[in-house]
């Protein structure tokens, strides 16, 4: 995953990916931890997009 500069600065870091998750489990969306490629620390995300992947039904392929 490609981190922009202006991200990596707004959101919240953590230190380790235990840390990280730690918060995700305790918020109400789903959030999964990420390791920064800027700032070598750890930030959450919203965006389960292409971390996992939930379903393989409708795959485009244009
Ligand atoms: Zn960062």
């Amino acid at each position: 995953m490609k981190t922009r500069p202006g991200i990596c600065q707004r959101k919240r870091r953590y230190a380790s990916r235990e840390e990280a998750e730690q918060v995700a489990v305790r918020a109400d969306v789903t959030l999964r931890a990420y390791k920064c490629a800027l700032c070598g620390q750890f930030h959450l995300t919203s965006r389960t997009k292409g971390l996992r992947v939930p379903r393989v039904s409708a795959a485009p392929e244009a």
